[in-house]
């Protein structure tokens, strides 16, 4: 014969749930800036780099975007953003977007909007810095990787620093503090929907 273990009921279950949570919460003590790179194939990157930029800004923070490929059009985000008095917002060189054909003025575009992060990055009157679909620059090699890194680990201490982009050089991974792989389970572009202004741009 087995014995049944007595099945725990929904409050001890609870209860349990609740001391390992406030242990956790009791053992996280720390303030300071994170590094967060937001990966994947998956919707939901910059839009949620942008959500947690606004979070910022509605406690008062100081953010900086620098868009490192321009998309075609003038987003809705840049419309409702750029223009608070707390956020600064960079769009690199005209001239990048997919359709250019010139790696030339796609590398000087990219040393241009390097040059600006990098003063961001020193600034600490910048709380959070987001740096929107950046991983491309490493993949196409237009920007070396080592600068960047050692920019990132010297930034102010309460600096916070979001990056996307599908994929995610190794290195950069390293040295971040919160990594989220979004993945593509669906997307309405397959089921025939176009591209539609506040749900894509
Ligand atoms: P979003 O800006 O909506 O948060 P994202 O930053 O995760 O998306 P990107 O890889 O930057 O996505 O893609 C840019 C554009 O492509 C956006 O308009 C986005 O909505 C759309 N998109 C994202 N993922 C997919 C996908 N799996 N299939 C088709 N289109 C996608
Ligand atoms: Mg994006």
């Amino acid at each position: 014969m087995t014995l049944e273990k007595p099945k725990k009921t929904h409050e001890e279950r609870m209860a349990r749930k609740k001391a390992v949570m406030d242990e956790r919460i009791a053992n996280a003590k720390e303030e300071r800036g994170v590094l967060i790179l937001l990966k994947g194939n998956g919707k939901g990157k910059s839009s949620s780099a942008l959500g947690t930029m606004a979070r910022c800004v509605g406690h008062e923070k100081a953010a900086a975007v620098v868009q490192f490929i321009k998309g075609r059009r003038e987003t809705g985000e840049f419309k409702f953003f750029s223009s608070h008095p707390l956020i600064e917002w960079h769009v690199m060189g005209e001239g990048f977007t997919w359709e250019t054909q010139s790696r030339e003025r796609d590398e000087a575009a990219a040393a241009h909007a390097w040059e600006i992060t990098e003063r961001l990055l020193q600034d600490p009157n910048r709380d959070i810095v987001v740096l929107d679909e950046m991983a491309y620059m490493f993949k196409y090699r237009y920007l070396p990787l080592e600068p960047v890194i050692a920019a990132l680990k010297a930034r102010p201490r309460h600096q916070h620093v979001i990056i996307t982009g599908r994929v995610m050089p190794e290195a950069l991974e390293e040295i971040a503090d919160t990594i989220s792989d979004i993945k593509d389970q669906r997307h309405a572009f397959r089921l025939g929907v176009t591209s539609q202004a506040g749900i894509e741009y």
